[in-house]
């Protein structure tokens, strides 16, 4: 069943408008009401909602009576309000509601969206507030359970780098300095042996008297910090901002380091990584393989060029599935793709290239009706006379072309 949104606002045209925008924007069911009791009802029948957006004014409830409602059936909230004054705005951040929004022109309905979506995506979010005072971080959980992260509360450094080794996909760490047995420096800086900036975030809570600190630990790889005491809503804002720019930079890294139609590596970014890997492991054994589809020109000439597009998909699809985490593939032109087995001797690499010759000539792909069979060339090399990653490449070239001209679908090592 696909989740529900409740939208409450007696301005029917602008409750209207939420809800169409929102059913563009966001794939959910929503559902409107223009009263608390109509609301109310709703509820009552069915208190399956994600999330609920609710005006603070309305005419049975004039002074946003339905929040704490909502809030009693564990509904996330949204408040909605014309106006907010100090006084409202500390009264209701002080309940759980997620956010506030001032209904006053159209940014705020895009930053409604902006909240949904990104709710929705904390929910497999793993974060972590590191703090040896219980209360600060027992409201600091409270505050990202809020906001829908699954968090992890530990008390000092070292207690956070066993969850940190335990979850390899933590997103960002909310540390104190001041801590026992490891304080937030080193915990950082134990981090940053292993995380970049934009795989697992560092944001530092100081304290006002810490003069420095900040810049300390911004110089040494923080993402942020936040300055004690803080709001809540300062916080979020915080965090929000320091997941959007790590996802912004990893959707751009993305987009230059792989091909459009595969999603697997392009050739720019295979040759720094094995640069980079020629680097670091300078006695590692390694198997680089060049795969080319034979006569893929007869493929796209008989089904169609769509048709040749989703065999190339398949095929990258199926050689992510055989290097699984042993190596990379890289689509280094057209039909041709390029696998590194890392870490492998040279025998082992050999056979498991060779089965996937065999599985790939033995597959029948369904495409739309059609029943396609192709093979591949392949060409091995060791790396053995390659001084770079430029003479492994045409040595690996050189064997693929000894495969071409000894009657394809077929490997050959050089
Ligand atoms: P060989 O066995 O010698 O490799 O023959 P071939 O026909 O596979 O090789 P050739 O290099 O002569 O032709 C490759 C064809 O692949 C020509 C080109 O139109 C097609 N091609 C290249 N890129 C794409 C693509 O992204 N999608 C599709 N559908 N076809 C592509
Ligand atoms: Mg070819
Ligand atoms: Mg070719």
């Amino acid at each position: 069943m696909r989740e529900r949104i409740l939208v409450v606002d007696d301005n029917k045209a602008l409750a209207k408008l939420i809800a169409k925008k929102m059913e563009k924007n966001i794939d959910m069911e929503i559902v409107v009401a223009h009263s608390f009791e109509e609301a109310k009802n709703i509820i009552e029948d069915n208190d399956d909602f994600f999330l609920a957006l609710l005006d603070l004014n309305l005419p049975d409830a004039p002074n946003g009576e339905i929040v704490d409602f909502v809030l009693s059936k564990n509904i996330l909230s949204i408040v909605l309000t014309g106006s907010m004054d100090e006084e409202t705005r500390k009264l209701f951040m002080h309940k759980d509601i997620v956010d506030y929004v001032i209904k006053d022109n159209m940014n705020s309905i895009s930053y409604i969206f902006d909240t949904i979506n990104r709710l929705s995506k904390n929910r497999s979010c793993k974060v972590m507030v590191v703090d040896d005072s219980a209360p600060v971080r027992n409201e600091i959980k409270r505050i990202l359970m809020s906001q829908q992260f699954k968090v992890f509360a530990a008390a000092h450094g070292e207690e956070a780098m066993s969850y940190i080794e335990d979850n390899p996909d933590m997103k960002f760490v909310l540390t104190d300095y001041n801590m026992p047995v490891m304080d937030g420096f080193e915990l950082m800086q134990n981090i940053r042996q292993k995380y970049d900036k934009n795989s697992l975030a560092v944001i530092v809570l100081t304290s006002n008297d810490e003069d420095g600190t900040g810049a300390k630990f911004l110089k040494n790889g923080a993402n942020d910090y936040i300055k004690k005491p803080f709001s809540k809503e300062e916080l979020i804002c915080r965090i929000n901002n320091t997941i959007e720019s790590m996802e912004n930079i990893n959707a751009m890294s993305k987009f230059a380091n792989t091909d459009f139609l595969t999603g697997v590596y392009n050739r720019r970014y295979f040759y720094s990584f094995m640069a980079d890997y020629y680097r670091n492991n300078e006695d590692s054994n390694f198997v680089v393989a060049m795969f080319d589809i034979d006569n893929f020109k007869s493929v796209n000439d008989k089904f169609g060029h769509d048709i040749g597009d989703i065999v190339i998909q398949k095929l990258a699809i199926f050689l992510l599935q055989e290097v699984g985490s042993k190596g990379v593939v890289a689509r280094f032109g057209g039909e041709e793709f390029c696998v590194v087995l890392l870490n492998t001797k040279f025998d082992d690499g050999v056979k498991i290239i060779v089965n996937t010759r065999a599985k790939i000539a033995a597959c029948l792909i369904n495409i739309k009706e059609n029943v396609v069979k192709f093979t591949v060339s392949i060409g091995v090399t060791n790396g053995d006379f390659a001084t770079d990653i430029d003479k492994l490449i045409s040595v690996a070239d050189q064997a693929l072309y000894v495969a071409k001209n000894s009657g394809k679908n077929r490997v050959e090592i050089l």
